[in-house]
């Protein structure tokens, strides 16, 4: 049997992690067992749905790399294929029109709840539909009455649900919209979904699902309802924490191996390993393992794998991510220097590639002023012949390499009877403008010549006399 998994997103909310690590389980699970992942934009609330948050999935899969092997099918391109299964379904009994009004509904549930009832359908129409003037019927599904429905689950072991439970679910509205759990259970069928990985707030539509499917023939897929994820403080996670755009996190500058290493975390284990590579994922992740209670999101942690899959990741693919950021802050890259060296001197810096970004800037761009208390400190009178006797050495040193700018640094701190650092920070502050950056040899072997000396005069100047 080949494994078929699907990530079924509905684009009334921007994707956000919640909806990647159910995407992420789906495709790791897809990937262990060579099976097909597939993408299904769950559109048909037309009023909620937004091209904006389609696009964000669309985007965010691909940053991600959660290529997926089907679709995206789109379930409003699908409406045929729905109505075809309702009138089967009509013509064989499976479902029937209701003719119910709003108000005689409204009242049914009134006295439900007066007799303190749990409120749902009674039934009226199934046994006894007639047509009525100026009433467009809906469609309900003719649910079992009697009898169980047992959702074996992977994640919460096995749920029962009792039939008598359930009433007739409305599948078809008078305005000619089939309604959510109708489709999700056409689609999960044609497709031939082998394993239904989703958030636990649907493990109560699956009894509904299950009738369904049964009803359309054949065997159920396993089903694996993973818990929530929380905020940091155990509430339900929201825009407060961060429940944003997936795409944000691209703009904050993490890493996407380092976003779904601790997503993967959040609620799977593998041992007490932390860091896991793509390919790790892939072959270790079993539905089996994971979690059965909430996870709460750990911004510190997301930090520290990304600082570490930073540290780990190839310079060259680093260059471009860090000349996107980079562009963000509208700095232009194209005169050099070489961006690949500025990763090496940055990398074990940096939290993220914003961070990195922002303290590299310097490199391209001669800074526009000094910051304040490391002018202040480092370009003094005193500092003034370091930087001048500075200027005249480099100036005048054939090899422009970052060792023997290192030798130059040290025989003019012996020549001038003072520590490394006397002379290192005030050239530091000229070439960056600030009081950080990398180490000032490998700092000045990037820059280049012709920057550092150009800095050093106008540092120089600066100080005045
Ligand atoms: N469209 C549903 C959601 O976004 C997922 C449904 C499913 O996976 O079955 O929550």
């Amino acid at each position: 049997m080949t494994v078929r998994t699907r990530f079924a997103p509905s684009p009334t909310g921007m994707l956000h992690i919640g909806g990647v690590r159910t995407a992420l389980f789906c495709w790791l699970y897809a990937r262990r067992h060579g099976g097909i992942f597939i993408l299904r934009v769950e559109d048909t609330d037309r009023e909620r749905s937004t091209p904006e948050a389609v696009q964000v999935i669309l985007d965010g899969m691909a940053w991600l790399g959660l290529d997926a092997d089907e679709g995206p099918y789109y379930q409003t391109q699908r409406y045929g294929r729905y109505r075809e299964v309702i009138d089967r379904w009509l013509a064989e009994g499976k479902a029937y029109h209701c003719y119910c009004t709003k108000d005689e509904l409204e009242q049914l549930r009134n006295d439900q709840l007066a007799r303190k009832e749990k409120p749902r359908y009674n039934g009226r129409c199934r046994h006894d539909a007639q047509p009525r003037q100026g009433i467009t019927p809906v469609v309900r599904f003719a649910n079992p009455q009697e009898g169980e429905v047992v959702v074996d689950d992977a994640v919460h072991g096995r749920v029962v649900f009792q039939n008598s439970e359930l009433d007739d679910l409305i599948i078809l509205r008078s305005d000619g919209n089939p309604t959510y759990n109708f489709c999700v259970t056409v689609d999960d069928w044609d497709m031939k979904i082998t394993h239904v990985i989703r958030g636990d707030d649907h493990l109560n539509n699956t009894p509904r699902q299950i009738n369904m499917l049964k009803t359309l023939g054949g065997e159920l897929p396993t089903y694996a309802h993973l818990p929530m994820i929380l905020g940091p403080d155990g509430a339900k996670l929201s825009k407060r924490h961060g429940a944003v755009s997936v795409l944000q996190y691209k703009e904050e500058g993490y890493l996407a191996e380092a976003l779904l290493n601790y997503l993967a975390r959040l609620g799977w284990s593998h041992g007490d390993q932390e860091i896991f590579t793509l390919d790790e994922m892939c072959k270790l992740f079993d539905i089996t393992d994971v979690n059965k209670s909430a996870a709460a999101i750990n911004p510190d942690k997301l930090s520290w794998l990304n600082q570490q899959h930073l540290m780990r990741a190839d310079d060259a693919r680093l260059a471009g991510e860090l000349q996107w950021q980079l562009a963000q802050l509208e700095v232009d890259t194209s005169g050099g220097p070489d961006l690949e060296a500025v990763v090496a001197a940055q990398k074990e810096r940096a939290k993220t590639l914003k961070d990195m970004a922002a303290s590299s800037v310097f490199f391209f761009r001669e800074p526009a002023w000094y910051e304040e208390k490391a002018a202040k400190k480092n370009l003094t009178p005193e500092t003034k012949p370091h930087l001048e006797r500075a200027h005249e050495a480099l100036a005048g040193l054939g090899d422009w390499s970052a060792e023997s700018i290192h030798a130059l640094m040290q025989a003019l701190a012996e020549q001038g009877g003072v520590g490394l650092g006397k002379i290192a920070q005030p050239i530091r502050v000229a070439v960056s403008g600030g009081s950080v950056s990398p180490p000032i040899d490998q700092t000045l072997a990037i820059l280049g010549s012709e920057q550092v000396l150009k800095r050093l005069e106008r540092a120089i100047a600066f100080i005045g006399s």
